[in-house]
């Protein structure tokens, strides 16, 4: 058993691992600025309110803390955002990250598992996406983990620092009785909007039902936040017991539309989900689903909640008892 950093661990998904990392017997330190992490996800002293940018301070807690690997989330996460300020995300994104890696150069500690993303791809034309499709991402975002991914290669290579990437499709969902769950302020993502008209009747906005799919809306792999915390454990030991760096991807191999959203939110709630058609959003490619079998291979992970109807029963069971605002 290891003891394990979670940096951004007050975060969504970094909330989510630091849990499942517990129950497997792990101990954990949380790293997190707050700046839009809840500590309330986060049981007490176990939470260090560090920005990362602050290499000194990180420095102290690897020290302190004897820490034998990292698992590193804290990013800002917002598509749109960083469109509208790139440099921030750059800034947050990138610098956090490399003052990440010179505290953990510095003080010996030599593993880490990264949160990236699959818009590190942008806009695809083959799907199922493997992992030896070329870095093409289509916005700031997507760009800064990218360059993450890369500083990592090169910290692998020459200074010994060795890393597994995971690239996550579509997070959603929550862990029943954990008191965690997914409320983002503002919200953007699908899942939650959809149950946030459920609850409210306010209509959430299809964004553009004239995509070339069979009902015209995205295709989208949604993955359970429950089986990418569980990635990331396995990702974790596999670098304890000697792993070689590599990247993967998460997702459950299966794509769903906006349209069949909707209706599994319908059934799992027992509401009308109401909506109203508008146009597309910029930068949505029209389907994005994985090839998780890389990942299979080397970690022997596969999603274990991969129906999209116990995903949404989950995301609005975990809303109705969730507290954290994260
Ligand atoms: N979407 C939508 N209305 C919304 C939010 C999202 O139709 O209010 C669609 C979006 O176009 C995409 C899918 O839902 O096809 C998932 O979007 P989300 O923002 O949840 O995740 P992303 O795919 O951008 O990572």
């Amino acid at each position: 058993m290891a003891k394990i950093l979670v940096t951004g661990g007050a975060g969504y998904i970094g909330s989510h691992t630091r849990y499942f990392l517990e129950k497997s017997g792990h101990t954990t330190v949380v790293l997190d600025s707050l700046e839009r992490g809840d500590a309330r996800a986060v049981p007490e002293g176990m939470l260090r309110q560090v920005d990362l940018r602050d290499s000194e301070k990180v420095k102290q807690v690897l020290r302190e803390e004897k820490v034998d690997a990292v698992i590193h989330f804290a990013a800002y996460a917002y598509v749109g955002e960083s469109t509208q300020r790139p440099e921030m995300y750059f800034i947050n994104n990138v610098g956090g990250s490399l003052s990440l890696f010179e505290a953990m150069l510095e003080t010996g500690v030599k593993l880490v598992v990264f949160s990236s993303t699959c818009a590190s791809y942008g806009i695809v034309d083959k799907v199922p996406i493997t992992e030896d499709q070329p870095f093409a991402p289509i916005n700031p975002y997507g760009e800064s983990k990218v360059m993450v991914e890369k500083i990592m290669e090169w910290l692998d290579k020459f200074r010994g620092l060795r890393s597994v990437r995971l690239r996550y499709f579509n997070a959603c969902g929550g862990e029943p009785g954990s008191g965690l769950g997914e409320r983002h302020d503002p919200e953007t993502h699908l899942i939650p909007l959809v149950l946030r008209a459920a609850e409210t009747g306010e209509p959430v906005t299809v964004f553009g039902d004239d995509y070339p799919t069979p009902d015209g809306t995205c295709i989208r792999d949604y993955i359970h936040v429950s089986d990418l915390a569980e990635a990331h454990i396995l990702a974790v030991e596999y670098l304890l017991k000697g792993g070689k760096s590599d990247a993967f991807n998460l997702g459950t191999g299966k794509g769903h539309s906006v349209k069949k959203v909707l209706a599994a939110a319908e059934r799992v709630t027992g509401r009308k989900a109401p909506y109203t058609m508008g146009p597309r959003r910029e930068g949505d490619p029209p389907e994005l689903v994985a090839d998780a079998g890389k990942v299979w291979k080397a970690l022997g992970w596969r999603a274990k909640r991969a129906g999209l109807e116990e995903i949404v029963r989950d995301a609005w069971e975990t809303r109705r008892s969730s507290e954290p605002n994260i």
